[in-house]
């Protein structure tokens, strides 16, 4: 797989897939413009080569058909001032107004296209409409991570039609931490996985325990874990179709000399409510008809110690409930300790993103992924197909 710094695309028609799938409100308006920022190393550079730069994206689940509240005409006055340059929007992503345009480009234009998923044939992965993507250009750039876990037209198929492809600075930044990461760590290597479910991280949790020094399992999901070892978990989430795969997890941990940490007290309530009464008691007190919102004190403790003399950290999913404040101290003191061990950490998944934002540490944390789903399929150890066709 080539990178864009090793191909040379001087002069030419490059088309970028980005992910510009950003928040909106009822309006229209643009309520989060992270995603179109986290484009522009990828198309300044391409610029500054004397290239024009072919911007499209998906945005939302239209389904094949133009839907309006999905059209990313919002977007191109905001990647217009990003760029400071001006930013046409094709309302097609082919056809002859999206040639058109192309035509009437110069040398450092950028134009924006309408959404690929305004066409059935994108997340069709569909020869006939990746060839039409593709007649847009001659270089073939995908820079969008967050959506490589789903073989699409304008992210796999069209790789076999550009004679040139290549991944962008930000998939290339989420390629090689991860692989600094999981591939080739500095030990030790620890990885935190939270969250709700079990089943929903089984394949995370068979694939890390064959790579990782010590794994601290925290969030609705440790509970499963607890139940299987025999303690009374009160209402806490438990998926008791699960308890034989968490013992056979625990088992090949033991058999590897995995160090597995599970919580060892948790905040309690009879709801998940902010203003439940609660209680903190170690994991064998916990009371019928109470459940375990968050780890407790004498946990934070033991995972801070845990984390402290790693060297690498992979982090997925919160270790409580975070969402409210009352059970937001355990993931909170956990990007502490994170942060203060100075381990190179990568951290990904949609909800633990969110709760290191909320503590303002994100700048303190090596990377933060850009992409839930993909990063999941990354920590399950599979080869995302839009990466692959990159190869
Ligand atoms: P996931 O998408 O699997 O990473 O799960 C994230 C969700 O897990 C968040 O919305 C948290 O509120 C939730 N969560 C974390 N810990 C718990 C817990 N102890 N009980 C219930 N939900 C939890």
């Amino acid at each position: 797989m080539k990178y864009l710094d090793q191909i040379d695309v001087s002069g030419k028609k490059v088309l970028v897939r980005v992910d510009f799938n950003v928040p909106m409100d009822k309006s229209g308006n643009v309520t989060d413009n992270t995603r179109v920022k986290a484009s522009l190393a990828t198309i300044n550079f391409i610029r500054e080569k004397g290239a024009r730069v072919i911007v499209t994206s998906h945005l939302g689940r239209p389904k094949g058909k133009r839907v309006e509240e999905f059209s990313l005409k919002p977007v191109a006055p905001i990647l217009a001032r990003m760029l400071n340059i001006d930013v046409p929007f094709i309302d097609d992503c082919i056809g002859e107004k999206a040639e058109k345009a192309v035509d009437a480009m110069k040398a450092g234009d950028v134009i924006l296209l309408e959404n690929l998923r305004f066409h059935p044939g994108e997340d069709k992965n569909d020869e006939a409409f990746a060839q039409e993507l593709a007649k847009l250009c001659d270089v073939y750039v995908n820079d969008a991570f967050a959506v490589s876990h789903r073989a699409a037209a304008s992210n796999t198929a069209i790789t076999k039609f550009v004679p040139v492809c290549a991944a962008g600075f930000l998939l290339k930044n989420e390629i090689e931490y991860f692989n600094k990461a999981m591939g080739n760590p500095t030990r030790p290597l620890i990885a935190i996985i939270g969250g709700a479910k079990v089943s929903d991280k089984i394949k995370v949790l068979e694939n890390v325990i064959d790579k990782v020094d010590r794994l601290i399992v925290g969030g609705g999901m440790a509970f499963t874990f607890l139940k299987a070892q025999g303690f009374n978990v009160g209402t806490s989430l438990c998926e008791t179709e699960m308890l034989d795969l968490a013992r056979k997890i625990m088992d090949k941990a033991k058999a590897k000399n995995v160090q597995f940490l599970l919580p060892v007290d948790t905040v309690i309530a009879q709801e998940p409510s902010a203003d439940a009464e609660r209680n903190i008691v170690a994991i064998k007190d916990i009371p019928e008809g109470w459940m375990g919102l968050d780890i407790g004190p004498a946990t934070i403790a033991v995972f801070s110690e845990a984390v402290k003399t790693a060297k690498t950290i992979v982090w997925n999913g919160p270790l409580g409930m975070f969402e409210l404040a009352p059970f937001s101290a355990g993931t909170f003191k956990l990007v502490d300790a994170v942060v203060a061990s100075g381990a190179l950490t990568i951290v990904g998944g949609g909800d633990t993103d969110t709760a290191i934002h909320k503590t303002g540490l994100s700048d303190k944390i090596s990377y933060i992924s850009t992409g839930g789903g993909a990063f999941l399929e990354l920590l399950e150890g599979k080869t995302l197909p839009a990466v692959a066709a990159l190869g």
